[in-house]
């Protein structure tokens, strides 16, 4: 019986370290926002294909920028 090979679903990369990002600068609103759902939700690692270091990372600058008041909590109407 022939093994059936894994096809490359997902051959992107994670958008910060194919940049080269050392570390995510949370007053860097526009590119926080790119991973913040219409809600105000940080989207999940999956969607984005943030690998899980970078998104650790995401996470803190999203939380740190909601917390300055750059970024909102909640979806706003
Ligand atoms: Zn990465």
């Amino acid at each position: 019986m022939r093994t059936t090979q894994k096809t490359a679903a997902k051959a992107t990369q994670c958008f910060f370290c194919s940049q080269n990002y050392k570390d995510i600068d949370y007053k860097d609103v526009p590119l926080l926002r790119r991973f913040i759902s219409s809600q105000g939700k940080i989207v999940d690692p999956q969607h984005t294909s943030t690998c899980a270091k970078h998104q650790r990372a995401l996470a803190q600058a999203i939380k740190r920028a909601r917390f300055l008041g750059l970024l909102s909590y909640v979806k706003k109407y």
